[in-house]
């Protein structure tokens, strides 16, 4: 090698070595050195500082635009093993599975941190064999296989602790405390946490400080100390603030909307998740994502907005059947296309793991499916159905209503509006109990329903007030079904309730007609019906509009 030669390698060396140590704190200047390093190394045929140069712009894109990063390790991880740096090599395998990982591709990211993990053991490099088992934890505890986590914990800190990784040391002790608890029935050494605790205050370690105040928090949520539970996660937030980590923030913003909606506070709950939610769609974190659509349905389905709920529980099995399918068809282009000859073999093992999971994988999206399946069932029946009586519930019965009001008006379709009000309920109450009067609420609905037809509507409007709607019917077929509406009321069975008092009702009946610009409008004509024949002596058929009286 030439004087010259040597020592412009040199230059771009020191310029990468600069440049790496400036990507936190002078981004900027970090590119323009890396920029200049990437293009004097393709000149001069230097493919390390090629990869060198690669992985620096990885890691100075991996938030703004992950693509980008990803492709940038890629490429660099391709040069590295190229040139047989597996210390290098792994490290950029490493910042694709971190990738990976955010974006919910934890199977992709756990098949990442092997290889890596196999590299760096090659490379008889211990100290990134410690953070890699560390990550290889994080990542089995994403995929709730809590048990390899906490071997991969164990490992990470038995090494760590032999090559002085103080920072790996003390998150691994927490993480593995963290999955006794979690497998244990709550069972972990609180001692153990208080010395990570005390290492954290001392040695200024916001990260480990930050995952110990989670872990508690998750103790204190687990015992119903939401305040506590709260106060820890305010504090994470404030350290995950001062070392300007998103992600975390973001996580910290959804537990805190969890806890709010565990304590019943469900409009500041829904407030944070949406906040968490936003943050986690900029910042690309598709499980947290995931996270927050789950929880905003069930904080919508507790203060009864369940259109909302049902919409957002959508979303949230849309957004993971896409992760799933996209994590899979990913994973088989990748088997197919590795390169190295002298791994093949090695791969089929992992071929075979990898078959594993991805048969899991399957297992996850058909159980996502049927849990999907169950819950619109649930929520659509909630939604519209009256929970006492199994009638239509007052907003179900006015969107039936409005439709026949619209189809009058735009293709003359005729429709007739009834409303159906028990008589002298109020002394079935005082006389029998509310109960007896909620059963009679319930056979009454029965009587009703069985003798209308397929096309009507039945519907509660509240009380012991109901509605029937007809499309497209006239007056005179309408009054027969009024008709066998009361004989089926007065021959409702209620004896074991009220004895020989039987049930009646009154009736109020309007022709959906040109006035009639809203189903209200002609709901309280038909009201005007009802009210004639409560005050002429009831258990009678009052048509709205006309004078005659006809008696049922
Ligand atoms: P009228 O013949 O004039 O309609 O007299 P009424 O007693 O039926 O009417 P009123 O409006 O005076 O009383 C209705 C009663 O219905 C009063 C209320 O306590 C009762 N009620 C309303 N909702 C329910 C319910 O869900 N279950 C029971 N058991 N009673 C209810
Ligand atoms: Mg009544
Ligand atoms: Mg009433």
């Amino acid at each position: 090698m030439g004087v010259g030669l040597s020592k412009k390698l040199s230059k771009i060396d020191s310029a990468l070595t600069e440049a790496k140590s400036l990507i936190h704190s002078d981004p900027d200047r970090a590119t323009t050195l890396a920029d200049w390093a990437f293009k004097q190394s393709q000149a001069n045929n230097h493919l390390k500082g090629q990869g060198d140069a690669l992985a620096i712009f990885s890691n100075l894109y991996v938030d703004t635009n992950p693509n980008a990063s990803l492709d940038f390790a890629t490429k660099a991880s391709t040069i590295f093993q190229q040139i047989g740096d597996k210390t290098c090599e792994a490290e950029t395998l490493l910042t694709i599975a971190l990738t990976y990982n955010k974006s919910g591709w934890t199977s992709r990211a756990h098949y990442m941190l092997v290889r890596a993990h196999e590299l760096s053991e090659q490379a008889n490099n211990p100290r990134l064999s410690g953070t890699l088992l560390f990550n290889l934890g994080a990542n089995a505890e994403s995929r709730e296989d809590l048990a390899s986590a906490l071997d991969y914990f164990t490992c990470a800190k038995v090494i760590a602790e032999e090559f002085n990784q103080d920072k790996i040391y003390w998150r691994a002790v927490c993480a593995e405390q963290e999955m006794h608890y979690r497998l244990n029935d709550g069972l972990f050494d609180i001692k153990k946490i208080k010395e990570v605790f005390d290492f954290g205050e001392a040695v200024d370690m916001e990260k480990t400080r930050i995952e110990t105040e989670m872990f508690l928090s998750k103790v204190a949520h687990d015992k119903s100390d939401f305040r506590l539970a709260r106060t820890r996660l305010r504090r994470a937030y404030s350290l995950a603030s001062t070392i300007a980590d998103g992600q975390l923030k973001a996580e910290i913003i959804c537990l805190l909307g969890e806890n709010r909606l565990d304590d019943g506070k469900h409009r500041s709950a829904r407030k944070l998740l949406k906040i968490a939610l936003g943050l986690s769609k900029s910042l690309e974190l598709s499980s947290l994502e995931l996270t927050c659509l789950k929880l905003l349905s069930r904080a919508f389905a507790a203060c009864g907005d369940l259109a909302n709920s049902l919409e957002l529980m959508t979303k949230y099995t849309e957004a993971k059947d896409e992760l799933y399918a996209h994590e899979s068809k990913i994973h088989f282009q990748e088997m197919r296309t590795v390169q190295d000859l002298k791994l093949l073999e090695e791969e089929s093992r992992v071929l075979k793991q990898t078959n594993v999971e991805l048969a899991a994988v399957n297992d996850r999206l058909e159980a996502t499916l049927q849990e999907k399946r169950t819950l619109q069932k649930e929520l659509v029946r909630l939604a519209t159905i009256d929970e006492l009586t199994g009638a239509l519930n007052r907003r179900e019965a006015m969107s039936f209503g409005s439709e026949i009001i619209s189809r009058f008006h735009t293709q003359g379709r005729p429709g007739v509006v009834m409303i159906v009000d028990i008589d002298h309920f109020k002394s079935i109450n005082d006389g029998f109990g509310h109960s007896a009067g909620d059963e009679v609420l319930r056979r009454f609905t029965k009587s009703c329903q069985k003798v209308l037809r397929p096309t009507d509507r039945f519907g509660r409007l509240g009380g012991e007030e109901f509605c029937i709607l007809l499309d497209r019917t006239s007056l005179e077929i309408a009054l027969k079904v009024a008709e066998r509406v009361m004989n089926s009321i007065r021959s409702c069975r209620v004896a074991d309730i009220l004895g020989d008092r039987i049930i009646t009702a009154s009736i109020g009946i309007v022709e959906v007609s040109r006035k009639h610009q809203s189903i209200e409008a002609a709901l309280q004509d038909a009201d005007l019906g009802l009210y004639e024949a409560k005050r002429s002596g009831r258990d009678k058929i009052c048509i709205t509009g006309v004078k005659k009286k006809k008696a049922a």
